[in-house]
């Protein structure tokens, strides 16, 4: 953000939690700032501080609360809205001196608080704001929200009480976005949702137009028109549902790239039952392995959650036979932690905290020893990296295995002069568990 500069009433913004409310705060600071807000970087240049919460798990939401004490202490105007918002007597009750609280998604509802507590500007320069509107990311990846809202109901999850039913946004409007972001220089665009093999399921797939042609409302059709721009296309929270090997021949065409990251949380049936997993009846080894058949190289990330209630000694062993099966490339791992409100709570058997601890580390030393041999892999390997930033002559990028911020880096050595936001090629000379270490192609060695 930058500091104000002039007598423009000016707002700070505190963003926490997950991509999607990452995107609810970016259409909240481009609103302000087409208005004639200017944004503050810190709390005593503002007039007025907006909290952006989460409430996914107790840590979050504990976090959110401190982040509201500290905006009062030190600012003391703030409104709050975000995923903690869908329950305002959680916050009021601790912080009553809040100006207003929203839930998540209602930027209209947070413009209306800010212009009844901090009046708008009366000449708004609308020219400030680029189209496509203002990105908290960095200038060379966005990410492009698909739906909001879910239609399932994970047992340990609050998501659909705060964010509410699926809800897709038109084609031919994330198109547009698409398109506006790539002008603006951004190279990747990472689709986000909070279901995103489910896109159109709630408007039935209907018909839309993009670029003077028909598109459905489908994420196949999605991904092929995002394809169609000159940028890398990354998809995230994807279910292992049957229509997902329709994505695979798109990659081997170039269109997306070879890399899915999907939730799969366990691989014990009974478990995913109890948690009421999407997609929890699918064959989803069977299907990892077609998926690799069809595309060598493609790269899985997942989640996982372990010491759910319930989850016995053969569930667990389960999970890890099922890991060392499908050798996924990169994995996050959480030990169960109850969340308020999640159905997850009633259930019977939980599972002591040192089992929970036990468990999780032997599941990270499994998946570290399958990630360091699948990065191995690529070593002699000419491959397109995306640059982060630079440190000196030396290159922090990223292959089309890995995902801004949850997964691992490039290294790339004697990196010359790209700058950020580049493509270079590069060859992978090392690897560990987690980052990949290359020269740029067709370089000789340093000696
Ligand atoms: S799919 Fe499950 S975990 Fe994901 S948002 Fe929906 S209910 Fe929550």
């Amino acid at each position: 953000m930058n500091a104000p500069d002039t007598d423009s009433p000016t707002v700070g913004l505190v963003s926490l939690g997950c991509p999607k409310a990452l995107v609810d705060s970016e259409q909240i600071v481009t609103r302000l700032r087409s208005e004639g807000y200017r944004m503050a970087p810190r709390y005593e240049q503002a007039d007025l501080v907006v909290v952006n919460t989460c409430g996914f798990i107790d840590s979050a939401k504990a976090e959110s609360l401190e982040t509201i004490g500290e905006a009062l202490t030190e600012n003391g105007k703030v409104l709050v809205t975000g995923c903690m918002g869908a329950k305002p007597e959680d916050i009021t009750r601790i912080h009553p001196k809040v100006l207003g609280v929203t839930g998540p998604h209602q930027a209209d509802a947070v413009l209306a608080s800010v212009h009844q507590h901090l009046p708008r500007p009366h000449d708004p320069r609308i020219d400030l704001v680029p189209p496509g509107g203002l990105k908290l990311t960095p200038g060379h990846y966005a990410y492009l929200k698909i739906s909001e809202g879910c239609n399932h109901k994970c047992s340990f999850c609050i998501i659909p009480d705060m964010r509410g039913k699926l809800r897709s946004r038109p084609l031919g409007m994330v198109m547009r976005e698409a398109e506006s972001l790539v002008e603006r220089g951004v190279s990747e665009l990472l689709v986000i949702s909070q279901d995103t093999s489910a896109y159109g399921v709630d408007v039935k797939y209907q018909t839309d137009y993009w670029r003077e042609r028909e598109w459905e409302t489908r994420i196949h059709d999605l991904a092929r028109a995002l394809g169609e721009l000159e940028a890398w296309v990354r998809l995230h929270y994807v279910y292992p549902y049957p229509h997902v090997d329709r994505l695979i021949p798109l990659m081997n065409e170039g269109l997306i790239l070879p890399y899915l990251d999907i939730p799969f949380q366990h691989a014990s049936k009974r478990i995913l039952k109890a948690m009421k997993r999407p997609a929890a009846a699918e064959n989803t080894l069977e299907r990892v392995w077609r998926w690799r058949e069809q595309c060598p190289h493609l790269v899985i990330r997942s989640t996982f959650i372990v010491g759910f209630p319930g989850e016995t000694k053969a569930d667990f062993e389960q999970l890890l036979e099922w890991l060392e099966a499908a050798e996924l490339d990169r994995v996050g791992c959480f030990q169960y932690s109850p969340v308020e409100g999640a159905a997850a709570n009633a259930l019977p058997d939980p599972v002591p905290e040192a089992v929970k601890e036990e468990r999780w580390h032997r599941f990270m030393a499994c998946q570290a020893e399958i990630s360091a041999r699948r990065l191995k892999h690529r070593i002699g390997q000419v491959e397109p990296v995306i640059i982060d930033r630079l440190e000196d002559n030396t290159a922090i990028a990223r292959s089309y295995g890995d995902a801004p911020e949850i997964d691992g880096q490039v290294i790339v050595e004697n990196a010359g002069h790209a700058t950020v936001g580049d493509f270079i090629d590069v060859e992978i000379t090392g690897a560990d568990q987690h980052d990949l270490f290359a020269r740029p192609a067709g370089r000789p060695p340093a000696t």
